[in-house]
């Protein structure tokens, strides 16, 4: 907690992390084509063909508040993420900080870290991290005689409907009350009041998520899973002071692979598509200051709307991408949009 720790968090901020290429690319000698040659900077190294069909390599440079190598530990990331918006959210604040990416390029493994179903002493990531420090400030004399609980709710959004990870995956509504308060009915909110406490119920949330699908990662990249910290006042009314989301997103997929003639696959990927939009919409009608903002677009991003608007509120967008030569294309075009919320 000393000063020199402090990192001033921005409004938005956009970062991107690279995943090392894993032993099956290495093993099929996959080109790495991405590289972090500074500070904030990414480079996508396209090979192309020129006319004569002799062998080039287009360079494309994207830029960010935060780049990060395929050497960053999550701690590191988290550092520079998620880190400064815990701050913000004892302040009184909403912060959010969000894991983007095609699947397979290292969302789960920033936000859980290898540390989900496996031993505790297993890689950390960012949910761990931001829990270590909640209840490190929640003791902290700076904040002692604000008198707060800790809070948990973990929940998972698929096809645009709210599944809680925290009771048995019930479905729930999402209802928006007359003062445009959304509010999602019945999520469950567990005390909590140690680190671990917030690990076990994480731990338990992703077991109930993955139970009864043929496949855990087929279905974990198809639905947006929100764990969210909530602080409260040890007041009669447990009045709400601020609350930080994180936000392990469904995979943007964009390559041919995903071409499918089963129906049900095909609403699901529409409906990613469509909440991804709207949250790139939110976040940069946010950017601009506009009086409008889509909110109503996306189940994802009416849950989120209370932690979007307001002075004090945060956000961190952490897009994550991998190394291989056959994705850059698609990475291309995704990270031309994110230089594009970026603002
Ligand atoms: P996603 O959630 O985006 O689909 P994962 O986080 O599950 O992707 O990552 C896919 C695989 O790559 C996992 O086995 C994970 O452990 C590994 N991985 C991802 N990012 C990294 C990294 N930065 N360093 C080492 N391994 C990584
Ligand atoms: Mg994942």
């Amino acid at each position: 907690l000393s000063t020199t720790d402090r990192i001033e968090p921005q409004k938005i901020s956009v970062c991107v992390r690279k995943r090392p290429l894993n032993k099956q690319e290495i093993i099929k000698k996959e080109i790495d084509v991405v590289s972090v040659p500074g500070k904030g900077v990414l480079l996508v190294h396209e090979p192309k063909h020129k006319v004569d069909l002799t062998k080039y390599l287009e360079n494309q440079v994207f830029h960010f508040d935060y780049s990060f190598d395929e050497t960053t530990t999550n701690d590191l990331v988290y550092k520079f993420t998620a880190k400064p918006l815990v701050q913000s959210v004892f302040e009184g604040g909403m912060a959010t900080c969000f894991a983007y990416g095609q699947t397979g390029s290292g969302k789960t493994h920033t936000m859980g870290g290898d540390f989900i179903g496996k031993q505790q002493n297993s890689t950390k990531g960012i949910y761990a991290f931001a829990a270590q420090d909640v209840f490190t400030y929640l003791n902290h004399r700076r904040y002692a005689n604000l008198e707060l609980s800790a809070y948990v709710s973990f929940f998972e959004i698929y096809n645009g409907k709210v599944y809680d990870l925290l009771n048995k995956k019930a479905k729930l509504r999402v209802m928006e009350d007359d003062r445009q308060q959304v509010q999602v009915v019945g999520l469950e909110e567990v005390y909590v009041s140690t680190a671990e406490e917030v690990i076990k119920m994480i731990q338990m949330g992703s077991a109930c998520r993955t139970s009864g699908q043929t496949s855990a990662n087929a279905n974990s990249s198809r639905s947006h899973a929100v764990l969210q910290i909530v602080l409260r006042r040890n007041d009669r009314a447990t009045t709400l002071h601020g609350k930080f989301s994180l936000v392990d997103l469904a995979g943007n997929e964009r390559g041919t692979d995903v071409s499918s003639n089963d129906r049900s696959t095909l609403v699901e990927t529409a409906e990613i598509n469509r909440s991804l939009l709207a949250l790139k919409e939110c976040i940069r009608s946010l950017g601009m200051n506009s009086d409008h903002i889509p909110f109503r677009m996306s189940t994802l991003t009416k849950v989120l709307r209370d932690s979007f608007i307001g002075e004090k509120s945060r956000i961190c967008m952490e897009s994550v991408v991998d190394s291989s030569v056959y994705d850059a294309m698609a990475q291309v075009a995704e990270l031309e949009e994110k230089a594009y919320v970026e603002l």
